[in-house]
C-alpha cells in the first residue's frame, strides 16, 4: 500500500503546490496561518484524548 500525499490545503482544502514547505503530519496547508490552526486542533484533540484515556477513545470510534 502506497501512502497518497494530498495536495490540496488540509483546512480549506484548496489546491497547494506539493513541494510547499507548509508541511506537518504529512499534510499541506496554503498558508502558515492553516498549518497553525491544524497543528493546534491536532494537540487540542490530543489532549482530549490523553485526558479521557486512549483505550476508551479508539473503542468509541
Ligand atoms: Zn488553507
Amino acid at each position: 500500500m502506497t501512502e497518497q500525499v494530498s495536495t490540496y490545503c488540509e483546512v480549506c482544502g484548496i489546491d497547494v503546490k506539493p513541494d510547499t514547505e507548509l508541511k506537518r503530519f504529512g499534510k499541506l496547508f496554503c498558508s502558515k496561518d492553516h498549518m497553525e490552526q491544524y497543528v493546534r486542533a491536532r494537540q487540542e484533540q490530543r489532549a482530549l484524548a490523553s485526558t479521557e484515556g486512549s483505550g476508551l477513545v479508539a473503542a468509541k470510534v
